[in-house]
């Protein structure tokens, strides 16, 4: 007998830690707090009443993708779908690099660009950030020239840090490694820095982009990549056949092409932030020295806090689920203006336990 039937890789690996939502408000995942009108609700269930559940889905997710490619004025032949972004996230990895390729994630950012790296053996050089969480592409370049890597994968704006390069410092990244180029626009809806219009005019840029997050889908699972024919090409070839379910499909072809309802759902998820950011600097001029908020671009706000824990406690056990990163940072995502109040309330509440 083995002593074990699994590899190594995998024993090495912790289970994705996802808290169950018990509880009374949940800014940890950075989902949309908004829900879809009731006539938009109807559209969408009508949509997906006339999919024939016998049938395959289709393959290339055409409608989805066509919506979506029409909605972001890119072409639908650049847009492969997948089962959220995350599963493209995969998919890039696996397909497009081998055993022996490099790849290099900055840190902190997305945690599953190095567990899909992890699981399929590739090398994940790990760039450091510095203090302010920022980063300099010249210093960038260097290091992926540096390192000689095939793959280069970061999220603008990043996640969990909130802020982004412009579009300028992305393109001078794009030019200058000689790597493929995996830019997560994942919430690229919250800022204007988007390169996702002249996407198919690099040979190296793959753009990956979410419903989950300003379009409020999360639970549908879509996400899409837009890249240059060739790309797009062996994204198509490596993905499996039928990734995108015939109901997501339906109902996110539904959705994308509500214009009106998209800007507004962005609008409403500005003016939260608004408050939440108002609400968390006052926080922090009246408790000097314990929470640090950083700049945001995003729909959530990264604070450094030497008390991480003992807040994050305090909230939770008050029925407040926001994300705890390390020891000295949390994420705490926009929401409502009832769950904004409750939040930053009993947020005030543990500091000033955490002061005492
Ligand atoms: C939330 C998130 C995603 C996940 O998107 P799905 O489409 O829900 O899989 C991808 N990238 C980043 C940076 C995210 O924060």
């Amino acid at each position: 007998m083995k002593q074990s039937y699994l590899p190594e890789k995998l024993r090495r690996f912790g289970a994705y830690e996802v808290t169950p939502p018990v509880c009374e408000v949940k800014l940890d995942a950075n989902e949309s707090f908004l829900t879809l009108p009731a006539p938009l609700k109807e559209k969408m269930m009508q949509a997906v009443a006339g999919v024939a559940l016998n049938r395959y889905p289709d393959p290339m997710a055409g409608k989805a993708c066509a919506a979506f490619a029409a909605l972001y004025g890119v072409r639908p032949e650049m847009v492969t779908a997948g089962n959220g972004s995350d599963e493209l996230i995969g998919v890039v990895i696996s397909a497009l690099l081998e055993q022996g390729k490099r790849a290099m994630v900055v840190t902190p950012d997305f945690s599953m660009y190095k567990f899909y790296c992890d699981l399929a053996e590739i090398t994940c050089e790990q760039y450091e950030k510095s203090a302010e969480l920022a980063f300099d592409p010249d210093d960038i370049i260097r290091a992926a020239r540096e390192r000689a890597v095939d793959l280069l994968i970061f999220s603008n704006p990043c996640n969990p840090t909130g802020q982004g390069l412009t579009r300028e410092q992305v393109r001078r990244i794009v030019r200058a490694v000689d790597a493929l180029v995996v830019l997560d626009e994942a919430y690229m809806d919250f800022w204007d820095q988007s390169l996702i219009a002249e996407a198919a005019a690099y040979p190296n840029l793959i753009v990956l982009k979410t419903c989950s997050k300003c379009i409020g889908l999360a639970a549908l699972r879509m996400g899409f990549a837009i890249a240059n024919q060739t790309l797009t090409d062996a994204l198509r070839k490596a993905k499996s056949p039928y990734n995108v379910n015939a109901l997501t499909q339906a109902a996110a072809a539904a959705i994308l092409k509500e214009r009106d309802f998209l800007a507004n759902c962005r609008e409403q998820i500005l003016l939260s932030r608004q408050t939440l950011v108002q609400g968390l600097d006052d926080l922090a001029r009246a408790y000097p020295g314990l929470i640090h908020p950083y700049p945001t671009v995003t729909n959530f706000v990264l604070l450094a806090t030497p008390k991480a824990d003992a807040l994050y406690q305090y909230l939770k056990a008050h029925g407040v689920l926001i994300r705890k990163l390390g020891e000295t940072l949390l994420r705490v995502s926009c929401g409502g203006e009832r769950e904004n109040t409750i939040f930053l309330t009993r947020f005030e509440q543990a500091l000033k336990e955490a002061a005492r």
